[in-house]
């Protein structure tokens, strides 16, 4: 496999020798299915310096392929994995706010990821899956590594070819004018305040499937609830978010409604779904 000549170069080079050795072997023998055990030096996690040095480059993602496609992208990530990537949003996230992540320049040329918006008519329902208090830089460098680093990587995305290895372009900004990697349109707080993180215009990558992607809006619930239900105030939150800007004839749906393979917004959704939509149509929703 290509991966293996750049992994061998990249890991003589910078990988060190720690601890989660194990998993990551295990992991990475099953991800690239490689045929002859890893050289220990390629084992463990790059250090904290070695992830810093190369998100200072525009083509960061690239350089980091290995680290983000066996320790960060994986769907059910093992307690040690989960451990080291809450560092790397972080790591991103502080890097992201001092502008030291090079992305891609407003004034040259890049490409419309949202020519294929369409009508609006379906809401999709998430969790965040993080802290109730999580914080908006947070979020957006989990958009940055989970979205678009791995739409870049995969270079011919969301209709777009050549993408890999140029800096990273979202085509979203914020009311400071600047760019944004959410994957939500609206976040929902467990007090039941909101925020608006998209503009509907923007296209959000948040279910994974480009074709409901293109025609919906998300409303992410600001916690971790694969285990309990979201507050009330959040409930009522969102059926006035929803009541007062889209049409009443939309369709809400849950992320796992759409990706079944996907737990979001947690196990009890099928009871609080119901609760939202008889708020969100026809439901009397006050604004406390
Ligand atoms: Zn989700």
């Amino acid at each position: 496999m290509k991966s293996d000549t750049r992994r061998t170069k990249s890991g003589n080079r910078a990988w060190t020798c720690g601890y989660s050795t194990v998993v990551v072997h295990l992991v990475a023998n099953q991800v690239i299915g490689v045929r002859f055990p890893l050289p220990a030096q390629m084992k463990s996690q790059p250090t904290d310096e070695y992830l810093r040095k190369q998100l200072k480059t525009p083509d960061w993602y690239v350089r980091l392929k290995d680290f983000l496609e066996i320790t960060v992208f994986p769907l059910n990530p093992t307690k040690e994995e989960l451990k080291i990537r809450k560092e790397f949003y972080k790591l991103v996230s502080e890097m992201l706010e001092n502008n030291e992540i090079p992305l891609a320049d407003k004034s040259s040329e890049n490409p419309d990821f949202d020519q294929e918006r369409e009508k609006i008519d379906t809401i999709v329902i998430h969790h965040t899956k993080e802290k109730p208090d999580v914080s908006l830089t947070v979020l957006s460098a989990i958009g940055l590594v989970r979205q678009y680093a791995n739409a870049y990587l995969g270079d011919n995305t969301w209709g777009r070819d050549k993408l890999r290895p140029q800096p990273i372009w979202s085509s979203h900004f914020d009311d400071n004018n600047k760019m944004v990697f959410y994957a939500y349109h609206w976040l929902i707080m467990p007090s039941g305040t909101s925020q608006r993180l998209l503009k509907d215009r923007y296209i959000g990558r948040h279910s994974g499937i480009q074709s409901v992607n293109a025609r919906s809006v998300a409303i992410a619930f600001s916690g971790d609830y694969t285990d309990s239900s979201p507050t009330d105030k959040q409930l009522k939150e969102t059926a006035r978010i929803i009541r007062t800007h889209y049409d009443e004839a939309i369709t809400i749906v849950g992320h796992q409604d759409v990706r079944p393979d996907r737990d979001c917004p947690g196990k009890f959704w099928p009871e609080w779904k119901l609760k939202l939509i008889n708020l969100s149509h026809f439901g009397s929703v006050d604004k406390n």
